[in-house]
């Protein structure tokens, strides 16, 4: 009997001195892996128009069919992308999302990427569903609010080839110091800790 109540004791001694493994969440939120398969964002080329083309490979890609794409067409008017289409609606539902980064794969824009943001948790189903607006970068110093005109060259090519060496806002943007401050579409930051 003596036995056994030193043998459990034992086991809650030898925790005692090993390190500790609980954080300070969510005073000190810790760090995710810089891989890490978090909220998406809508990038933008480097003068601020939409690299979403609203092709919808990304909804199609998805397992979950968590992604709604609605395309609408560029008029030399109202462009928020180059070429000819954009993405009239693009809603992300966060309820059915599995983070599994298909979608990611599937955009031939690289418009989707994943940020490193894992912050969700909210207090409906309804806010649950990101709308564009919510998952487009924010702009950049030197971007312009869409819509607008290229202002890259003439023609869509121009903002695909030598875009490796420009990329425009990328993946993780928003977790920069100037994301909140340059939040221009008065929409919330998205609940993201800078
Ligand atoms: S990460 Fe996976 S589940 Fe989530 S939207 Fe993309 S493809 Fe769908
Ligand atoms: S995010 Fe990419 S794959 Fe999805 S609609 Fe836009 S361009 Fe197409």
């Amino acid at each position: 009997m003596a036995f056994e109540f030193f043998k459990g004791f034992g086991v809650t001694f030898s925790h005692m001195f090993r390190k500790v493994i609980t954080t300070d969440y969510p005073f000190k939120p810790p760090v995710s892996a810089p891989r890490y398969h978090g909220r998406h964002i809508l990038n933008r080329h480097p003068d601020g128009l939409e690299k979403c083309i609203g092709c919808e490979l990304c909804a199609w890609a998805c397992p979950a069919d968590a992604i709604y794409v609605e395309g609408g067409d560029n008029t030399e008017e109202q462009r928020f992308s180059p070429g000819e289409r954009y993405a009239k609606t693009y809603q992300i539902n966060y309820t059915r999302c599995i983070f599994c980064g298909l979608c990611i794969e599937a955009c031939p824009t690289r418009s989707l990427t994943m940020s490193n943001e894992y912050e969700l948790a909210r207090d409906s189903r309804q806010d649950l569903i990101f709308t564009k607006e919510q998952l487009l970068a924010p702009l950049l110093p030197g971007m312009e609010q869409p819509p607008h005109p290229m202002r890259l060259g003439d023609s869509e090519k121009d903002y695909y080839v030598g875009a490796l060496t420009n990329p425009g806002t990328s993946a993780g943007a928003e977790r920069a110091p100037w994301a909140e401050a340059s939040q221009v579409d008065g929409s919330e930051p998205t609940g993201v800790t800078l």
